[in-house]
């Protein structure tokens, strides 16, 4: 068959176009089910594969930021060929003044040539040719009716294009996928620091309580120990001392001391009764919470943290917000306890079961150096610690805060066996309980 130019040349765009199509329901698929902590390399990836799909040179992705200094900032850039370099942080208002109120007023921009700039573009015209822009596609990301939150372009630098209706459309799908996905992305972030703001105002009012009252409660007994020995050492420098008044110094110590002791105990009482809510919680969904939160801390220290439970997980009956304060501070000690050690698999699992008398038994076990049998009655006293930045209060808060659910909270040593296992027990909700 003979060769036919204008013939041959339709071929080519279908056949682009197929594949384009063939594309983009890839894409679509892949996005829908990422989690956000891929997108941005799924993104940079995407990019790549429309180019070459397209035989475009290069695609930059803008995000709007909260700076006044450089409201658009480049954030995903695919550019093989190189070129001058992009700023990632320019004033795109100055450089690009027509593309750029566009793209605010969600409006693309499709140039086959720079001479389809209209006049009023004569800066962004200028700025293209410097990058030796030959055509390029300027979209806006969009999500819902909200306002553009970046732009996504689409650049030829070695020869011009032809941007058919088509292609431009599908473009826009493809600008669509990419807002979606970084608008959960941002949600995901967003979820994420109000859950840290919680847990780190839950501790420290907890920890803010229970500090202010200790000292409060402890000055007296102590002040009256201290003044009871000074009193004692006076004795002690004479010559004769008072033996009978010396004892009775001794006992009132040891009576001070045993107040001292008792108001731990009422304090720890007290805790456990502060308010807490309690709602039916599905497991799965609190400790994902946790593991998201603790990730970054476990994964810059080479530490897998991850769950392990049922899929037929019966509901608990709990405050959200104090079973993840208990759990995190059980993986944080687990991470802690492994340190940087770099064993074959390090590790710290949540597992859960359902135990006896409608309970549900949690644990959260690690690789780390484990308990000595007789540090184990001892991890859970006030101010016992082996950490040098340690406090000693968090498994005594952890138990209380267990308590305060009707629950139990203990140590597994496992010393020498690979790791600690700390064990807490939650009430079942009641079959077909509602949310709260
Ligand atoms: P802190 O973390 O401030 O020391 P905690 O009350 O949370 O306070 O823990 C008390 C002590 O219990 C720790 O210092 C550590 O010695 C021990 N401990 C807690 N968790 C573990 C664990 N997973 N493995 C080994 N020891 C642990």
């Amino acid at each position: 068959m003979r060769s036919n130019p204008a013939r041959d040349r339709i071929r080519a765009e279908l056949d682009e176009s197929h594949r384009f199509e063939a594309l983009l329901s890839d894409l679509s698929a892949r996005f829908s089910s990422i989690p956000a902590d891929a997108v941005d390399g799924e993104i940079l990836e995407a990019q790549r594969r429309v180019c070459e799909c397209l035989q475009l040179d290069s695609s930059l992705l803008w995000q709007w930021t909260d700076q006044p200094s450089a409201r658009l900032a480049l954030t995903h850039m695919h550019r093989p060929h190189g070129g001058p370099p992009a700023p990632a942080q320019h004033d795109v208002a100055a450089v690009y003044p027509w593309s750029y109120a566009r793209m605010l007023d969600g409006l693309p921009y499709v140039n086959s040539t720079l001479d389809d700039l209209p006049p009023e573009a004569a800066r962004d015209k200028a700025t293209f040719e410097y990058y030796g822009v030959k055509s390029n596609v300027g979209l806006p990301l969009v999500v819902g009716s909200d306002a553009p939150v970046g732009a996504l372009t689409f650049h030829t630098v070695r020869e011009h294009r032809v941007w058919t209706g088509a292609i431009v459309a599908r473009l826009q799908l493809v600008a669509q996928i990419f807002a979606n996905a970084l608008a959960r992305k941002r949600a995901d972030a967003q979820a994420r620091m109000r859950l840290r703001q919680l847990m780190r105002a839950n501790r420290a009012s907890t920890m803010g309580e229970f500090a202010t009252a200790l000292a409060h409660e402890l000055n007296q007994p102590l002040g009256a120990i201290l003044r009871n020995a000074e009193a004692a050492e006076v004795m002690l420098r004479q010559t004769a001392p008072d033996l009978e008044e010396l004892r009775a110094i001794v006992a009132d110590i040891k009576r001070d001391d045993q107040r001292a002791g008792s108001v731990i105990d009422r304090l720890r009482t007290l805790l456990r009764h502060r308010s807490i809510e309690l709602r039916t919680e599905r497991l799965p969904e609190v400790v994902a919470d946790v593991l998201r939160f603790a990730f970054a801390d476990a994964a810059a220290r080479g530490i897998r943290v991850a769950s392990e439970l049922p899929a037929d997980m019966p509901a608990v009956r709990c405050d959200r917000i104090a079973v993840q304060q208990v759990l995190l501070n059980l993986v944080l000690n687990g991470l802690d306890a492994i340190g940087n050690a770099s064993t074959g698999d390090p590790r710290v699992v949540i597992r859960a079961h359902a135990a006896r008398d409608g309970q549900i038994e949690v644990s959260v076990s690690d690789s780390g150096e484990g308990i000595a049998p007789e540090a184990l009655a001892c991890v859970f006293e006030p101010y016992f610690t082996t950490k040098e930045a340690g406090m000693g209060m968090g498994l005594v808060i952890a138990r209380t805060l267990v308590e305060a659910h009707g629950g139990r909270l203990w140590a597994e040593g496992r010393c020498g066996a690979g790791g600690a296992s700390f064990c807490f027990t939650l009430p079942l909700a009641p079959p077909g309980g509602s949310g709260t």
